[in-house]
């Protein structure tokens, strides 16, 4: 981005101009977490309430066809900014209730309650589920609770010493693998996954491949067709959406064999009062009244990042993150969990400070009004894997600038000085 296209982006974040702290500028360094929200979002959230709220589906009256309208036109965006099919986008309301979805999906095939197309979801003992140690706990822990309700396996691809996955490990996924759910991109170490060796493993045995893509989709072109996975996950609020809203993607011709997780009104066909026939995907997914001013937020949301393009999203945020990378590299006793070399992350950089607490580094950035994380990041097997057992972490957004990660990396420098006396 241009200067004059940075300041025109970050006019359009109301809430960037506020201060914190005793007047403090707000630097703003926690869009992993969530973040901020572009006026055009908020307006259209509103401007749904305002003029076009009501049930979708099935309404006979002109405001439920609007709002219906509005609901199918934000999954198509959605669909259309992560390189996918309108009808394989189901609603969810973040990325942790699609995963859960589809595991549940997975008990509800290996409890023989699934159409017979469902046989490929059934899972048992013998059978093994296959995840990484870099996984967030929403990847993580759905996955051991299917493993228990249905006597599968879970396995793991290590992580290597620089917060990479480990490719050696691959064997791990073998002919009794029939899941393979990983992280596009790490929220601890912003590294990206080496996705297509990890898919190409994983066809070699016909496992199933999920694919985390909450970390990715707000800051890199994602094409989920191109890149050959059979379901992705992102979350509303973390790509300038809003909460309460997110997306599970899911190859067609799987979604249609896929059994549902929620019943109830909405995802049926024929009810008697003894059995249901379930609606075709995505619907089959969508249980209940749904969040339909959420989804118009998102479709803003998904319009003003393609407006931007997402390449030249990706490629400020790759000189935010070579600008943070080396500004921290300056900071003596500073260590950066995850690879060093800016090529191979987005700008999500987890850190610890020698001799002080994730919390207090969190602090001493607050009283200069800097937003960090701290703590584990829901993350707690792969900070025991790097030997730390919590960090600090600065995220970039789309809206941030060099001046912002100085301001970031001044603060940082005093941190030691402050806690430690040197
Ligand atoms: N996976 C990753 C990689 C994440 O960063 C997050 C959010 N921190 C999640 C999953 C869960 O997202 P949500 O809380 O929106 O469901």
């Amino acid at each position: 981005l241009t200067a004059t296209e940075l300041a025109a982006v970050r006019a359009d974040f109301p809430l960037l101009t506020r201060t914190v702290r005793d007047g403090k500028p707000l630097i703003y360094l926690d869009s992993a977490a969530t973040s901020q929200k572009p006026e055009c979002v908020i307006d259209a959230e509103q401007d749904f309430y305002l003029r076009r709220n009501a049930a979708v589906h099935r309404g006979a009256h002109a405001l439920a066809e609007e709002a219906t309208e509005a609901y199918e036109q934000a999954r198509a965006a959605v669909a259309t900014l992560v390189g996918a099919d309108t009808d394989e986008i189901v609603w969810t309301k973040n990325a942790t209730e699609g995963i859960n979805l589809l595991a549940y999906a997975f008990s509800n095939a290996s409890l023989g309650r699934g159409q017979a197309a469902a046989e490929r979801y059934r899972l048992g003992p013998g059978d093994e589920i296959v995840v990484t140690e870099a996984e967030h706990h929403a990847n993580l822990v759905p996955w051991q609770e299917l493993c228990a309700r249905t006597g599968a396996t879970l396995r793991w691809l290590g992580v290597t010493d620089e917060g990479r996955i480990d490719l050696d490990t691959l064997d791990v996924i073998t002919e009794r693998t029939r899941v393979v759910a990983f992280t596009h991109v790490s929220n601890v170490t912003g590294a990206i996954s080496p996705v297509r060796d990890i898919v190409a493993a994983a066809r070699a045995y016909g496992a199933l491949v999920v694919l985390d893509a909450c970390q990715s989709v707000p800051h890199l072109p994602v094409d989920l067709h191109g890149l050959g996975v059979d379901f992705a996950v992102f979350s509303g609020h973390k790509m300038l959406g809003p909460t309460g809203i997110g997306a599970l993607y899911g190859r067609r011709e799987l979604l249609e064999a896929l059994p549902p997780f929620g019943t109830g009104g909405s995802m049926v066909e024929v009810v008697t009062m003894t059995e249901t026939t379930f609606a075709a995907p995505p619907q089959r997914f969508e249980a209940g009244t749904q969040m339909v001013a959420q989804t118009v937020g998102l479709h803003a949301a998904a319009d003003y990042l393609s407006e931007l393009g997402m390449d030249a999203v990706a490629a400020h945020e790759a000189e935010l993150t070579a600008h943070l990378l080396s500004g921290i590299a300056q900071v003596d006793g500073v260590q950066v969990l995850g690879p060093t070399d800016p090529v191979e992350r987005v700008g999500v950089v987890a850190f610890t400070v020698e001799g002080v607490h994730p919390h207090d580094v969190g602090q001493l950035l607050d009283d200069a009004g800097v937003a960090v994380r701290v703590g584990h990041h829901c993350a707690q097997p792969l900070h025991r894997r790097l030997g730390a057992p919590s960090s600090a972490r600065a995220s970039v957004g789309v809206h941030t600038t060099t001046g912002d990660l100085d301001t970031f990396c001044d603060a940082l420098g005093r941190v030691r000085d402050f806690f430690v006396g040197r």
